[in-house]
C-alpha cells in the first residue's frame, strides 16, 4: 500500500516547539515551524513528516503552506496514510458509534474531526445518506476514496458533499454534489425519538441538522408539558416540535431564515401535532426578545456561533449576555431556560460568567440544575480541548416565596 497523496513536505521545528506535537495535540501553527522543505511539484494538501529542532522524526501531518494551520498531524507513528489507514479509522469511528447509539438513532455524526483523529473531517449520516465536509484538503483530495469507503461500511445509499457554508481552507471550492452513489432527495425524513424530522440535505444549514443538539431537544422537550415555550433561533423547529409532541400549551418560533421556518411549519405538520398552539415569527431574535412581553414557561436559547475568532469574544459576550437576560425577564416564576453557546472561543468558564451577570443584572434568580453539551457521537480529544465547542445550561427561574416559611428580605 503507499500513502494516498505524495509524501513531499519535511517540516523542522524551532527549538522548544516539540512540546505540542509530543501532547499529541493535531495542530501546527506556522509560528512553530523554523523551515519547511518541499520536493519539487509539492502541492498543498500533501504529506509532510514532522521533524523536531535536534532531528527527531515525529509525525505525519497533512500540509497547507497556505493555511495559518500548516499541518495537521494525522499519527505520531512512521507508517503510512493509505487506504488501509483510512478504512480502519473509518471503521473505528463507525464501531464505536453502533456501542453508544441506540439502535433507532437515524441522524447521527461518524466523523468528529480531530476528536476522531481526522483533523478537518466532518462526516455525518442521515440514514440512508451521508453527507461529507472536508474542511481541510487533504480530504477534498481523496473524497472518492473517502466516498466509497464510506459506502462500503455503512451500506448506504449515497454520499453527498457539502463545503459552500463551511470555514474550510481557502483552497476548496463551495460546492454541493452527489460524489458517489444515488442523489439525496430534497426532503429526507428522519426519525429523533418522538419526532419525525424533514432534512434538507442539499440545502440546509450545517449538513442539514444541528446533530449536536439531538439529545437536547429530546430531554428539553421532557420539560415542556403544559407551558407556553419560545424558541428564539428555531432553526427547523427541533426543540419547539419535542415540547409539542410532550404537551406544549403553545409553542413559538423565532428564526431569521425564511427556508428554515418553512421546513419547521412542514415538521409541524407531518408530526400531526393537533393540541398545541403555533406562532411562526421570521425575525431577528435580538429585536424580538426586546419586544416580546408574554412569560413563558421554557426558553430556549441556541444562537448561530458569535465569535467565529477569539477577537470578538468581547462582543460576542455582550450579545449573549444581552438575549440571556432578556430571556430571563420574560420567563414565569419557575420557568425553564436551556441556554447554549457554540462559539469555540467561549470557554465554559466564560459562558457560565456571562449567565451569571444576565441573572444578576436581569434581577432574575436562577437555579442552575445541569450542565449541557454535544452528544457522544461529537466526541473530543483529550489532547485537542478546542473541539468542545457547544457549551450548555439548563436553568430554572428560583420560585422565591414558594418554601415554606421562606421571608422575602425586601419586604
Ligand atoms: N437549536 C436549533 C439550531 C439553531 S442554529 C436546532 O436544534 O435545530 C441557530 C439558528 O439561528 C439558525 O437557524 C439561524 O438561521 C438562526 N439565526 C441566526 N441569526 C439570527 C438572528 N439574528 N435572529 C434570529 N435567528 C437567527
Amino acid at each position: 500500500m503507499a500513502d494516498l497523496v505524495p509524501r513531499t513536505y519535511r517540516l523542522f521545528l524551532k527549538p522548544g516547539r516539540d512540546r505540542s506535537v509530543t501532547f499529541r495535540h493535531p495542530w501546527l501553527f506556522s509560528g512553530a515551524i523554523a523551515s519547511v522543505e518541499a520536493l519539487e511539484g509539492a502541492e498543498p494538501g500533501d504529506l509532510g513528516e514532522i521533524w523536531s529542532s535536534d532531528g527527531k522524526y515525529m509525525a505525519v501531518a497533512t500540509v497547507n503552506p497556505e493555511s495559518q494551520i500548516i499541518g495537521r498531524i494525522l499519527r505520531w507513528t512512521e507508517g503510512e496514510i493509505d487506504d488501509r489507514w483510512v478504512r480502519r479509522g473509518l471503521e473505528s469511528a463507525y464501531r464505536y458509534r453502533r456501542e453508544i447509539l441506540n439502535k433507532d438513532v437515524q441522524a447521527y455524526r461518524w466523523i468528529h474531526g480531530e476528536g476522531d483523529r481526522f483533523p478537518g473531517l466532518i462526516v455525518d449520516q442521515y440514514h440512508d445518506f451521508i453527507v461529507v465536509q472536508p474542511l481541510s484538503l487533504l480530504w477534498y483530495r481523496i473524497l472518492d476514496q473517502l466516498a466509497e469507503r464510506l459506502l462500503d461500511i455503512s451500506g448506504a445509499r449515497g454520499v453527498l458533499l457539502r463545503t459552500e457554508n463551511a470555514v474550510r481552507d481557502s483552497q476548496i471550492p463551495g460546492e454541493t454534489r452527489t460524489v458517489a452513489g444515488e442523489d439525496p432527495p430534497d426532503r429526507l425524513e428522519i426519525r429523533e425519538g418522538p419526532a419525525r424530522l424533514l432534512v434538507d440535505l442539499k440545502g440546509g444549514q450545517k449538513t442539514g441538522l444541528y446533530l449536536d443538539q439531538r439529545l437536547n431537544r429530546i430531554s428539553i422537550g421532557r420539560l415542556a408539558a403544559g407551558r407556553n415555550v419560545l424558541v428564539p433561533f428555531a432553526y427547523t423547529g427541533g426543540f419547539g416540535l419535542h415540547a409539542a409532541l410532550c404537551g406544549a400549551r403553545r409553542v413559538t418560533l423565532v428564526d431569521s431564515s425564511g427556508p428554515a421556518l418553512e421546513l419547521a411549519r412542514e415538521n409541524w405538520a407531518i408530526n400531526g401535532i393537533k393540541n398545541t398552539g403555533l406562532d411562526i415569527v421570521k425575525a431577528d431574535a435580538w429585536d424580538y426578545l426586546r419586544g416580546v412581553k408574554s412569560p413563558y414557561g421554557l426558553i430556549i436559547l441556541d444562537p448561530p456561533s458569535l465569535a467565529k475568532a477569539a477577537r470578538h469574544v468581547d462582543k460576542a459576550s455582550r450579545g449573549y449576555k444581552d438575549i440571556n437576560m432578556q430571556a430571563m425577564k420574560l420567563l414565569d416564576r419557575g420557568g425553564w431556560l436551556a441556554t447554549f453557546s457554540c462559539s469555540q472561543h467561549i470557554t465554559t468558564d466564560l459562558f457560565q460568567k456571562i449567565v451569571f451577570g444576565a441573572s444578576r443584572d436581569a434581577g432574575v434568580p436562577m437555579q442552575w440544575v445541569e450542565r449541557l453539551g454535544a452528544g457522544p457521537d461529537h466526541p473530543v480529544s483529550l489532547d485537542h480541548p478546542q473541539g468542545e465547542y457547544l457549551k450548555g445550561m439548563l436553568l430554572r427561574g428560583m420560585d422565591l416565596g414558594e418554601t415554606p416559611g421562606e421571608v422575602d428580605s425586601t419586604s
